[in-house]
């Protein structure tokens, strides 16, 4: 079953329905339903997309096989959809994680209210349904977060870029994100929207575990809110992949460094993706820039703070022999491309 484009099919009818936010709570209301004629399904293999819905007060009271109530979207059986570029791959490899799915909820629906990048004197807040191609693009995230809108030009392909949204990106889990490091080199905040109402916490700590976030039942992604970094700052990214066009990290880092009128680091932050087991940046990296004038040896210097860190964290491995340098040189670039030195 589907229901997609505001209409629900069940394979011999189908019916209107609509999804909004409402009292910060995004719905899908569904009651006041007219039967048209029946519709095949033909895309979705059996697995029902509703356009968004994903909180304890959706109801259908329709004919909609076996989604009677709320619970049937938890526990696996339900999960968002966005551009669609991880999961729906996932689904179709037959990943373990969605071996219970019965239903997709198409949250492209909210478009209007989540697809956004605006600024206040203070903060960047970017929409979950931003997309990768919105984000490179922005003048708001050139002027303030020059790294997070490169690597979100290094996503993928063009095709990917338009689809895939920075919702998605951080939904997945996946360390290798590419976004990701410079969401938390920037201590970027995320907001939820869940049955019980919205939160708002560091992006680092919705990290529970290797590819686990701590999202709670029916919790959707709503916003990141990242606090503008200080006047005289500038930033870096740099990616390890297996070639050079579409090709997901094998390493990445964010970087941005702030100077004083003397040319001196007042702060450094710097964020290694794919490292350790939740996103972290690596403050003795950090400390170790700070009151100095940036070169070459200080950045090397830096590289070998974080490949220490890394294997303190997660030890000795059949590949730290191949890690070891490639993490040194990916911080190194991050740092020499922040502050303008030829890599
Ligand atoms: C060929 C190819 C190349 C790629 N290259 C790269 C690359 O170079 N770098 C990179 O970082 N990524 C890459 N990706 C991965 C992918 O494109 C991105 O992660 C993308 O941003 C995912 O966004 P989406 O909207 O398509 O997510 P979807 O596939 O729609 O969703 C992904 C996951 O997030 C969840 N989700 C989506 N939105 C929300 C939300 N608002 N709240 C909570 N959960 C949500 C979904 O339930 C799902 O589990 C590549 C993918 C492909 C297929």
């Amino acid at each position: 079953m589907i229901i997609k484009g505001g209409k629900i099919v069940t394979g011999t009818e189908s019916y209107i329905a609509d999804i909004k936010i409402e009292d910060g709570i995004i719905k899908c209301i569904g009651d006041e339903l007219s039967a048209l004629p029946g519709e095949e399904i033909t895309d979705a293999k059996g697995l029902l997309v509703l356009p968004g819905a994903i909180d304890a007060h959706t109801h259908f009271d329709m004919p909609c096989g076996d989604i009677k109530t709320s619970d049937d979207f938890y526990y696996g059986t339900r999960a968002a959809v966005a551009g669609g570029t991880d999961i729906m791959v996932q689904i179709h490899e037959k990943d373990r994680r969605w071996k219970n799915l019965k239903c997709l909820l198409d949250i492209t629906y909210l478009d209007r209210e989540l697809r956004y990048i605006t600024e206040d004197e203070e903060n960047i807040y970017i929409g979950s349904l931003a997309t990768h191609t919105d984000i490179e693009n922005s003048a708001v995230i050139k002027e303030n977060l020059l790294f997070l809108g490169v690597a979100s030009s290094t996503v993928g392909s063009p095709q990917i870029r338009n689809r895939g949204t920075i919702g998605g990106s951080i939904g997945n889990a996946f360390p290798a994100s590419d976004p990701l490091p410079a969401l938390i080199a920037a201590d970027a905040r995320v907001r939820l929207l869940g049955p019980e109402g919205e939160r708002e916490l560091l992006l680092k700590e919705l990290y529970e575990g290797k590819g686990k976030l701590g999202l709670k039942r029916g919790e959707l992604i709503r916003e990141f809110r990242i606090k503008k970094l200080p006047e005289g700052s500038v930033t870096g990214f740099s990616k390890l992949g297996m070639r050079k066009a579409l090709a997901i990290s094998r390493l990445n880092c964010a970087a941005a460094l702030t100077f004083d009128k003397e040319g001196r680091i007042t702060e450094a932050r710097i964020s290694p993706g794919c490292i350790f087991i939740t996103p972290d940046r690596v403050e003795r990296a950090e400390k170790l820039l700070t009151g100095e004038k940036p070169s070459e040896e200080l950045f090397e210097a830096a590289g070998r703070a974080v490949s220490e860190v890394m294997i303190e964290r997660t030890g000795i491995r059949w590949s730290t022999e191949y890690k070891k340098p490639a993490v040194e040189e990916i911080v190194f670039r991050a740092l020499c491309t922040a502050a303008g030195m030829e890599v």
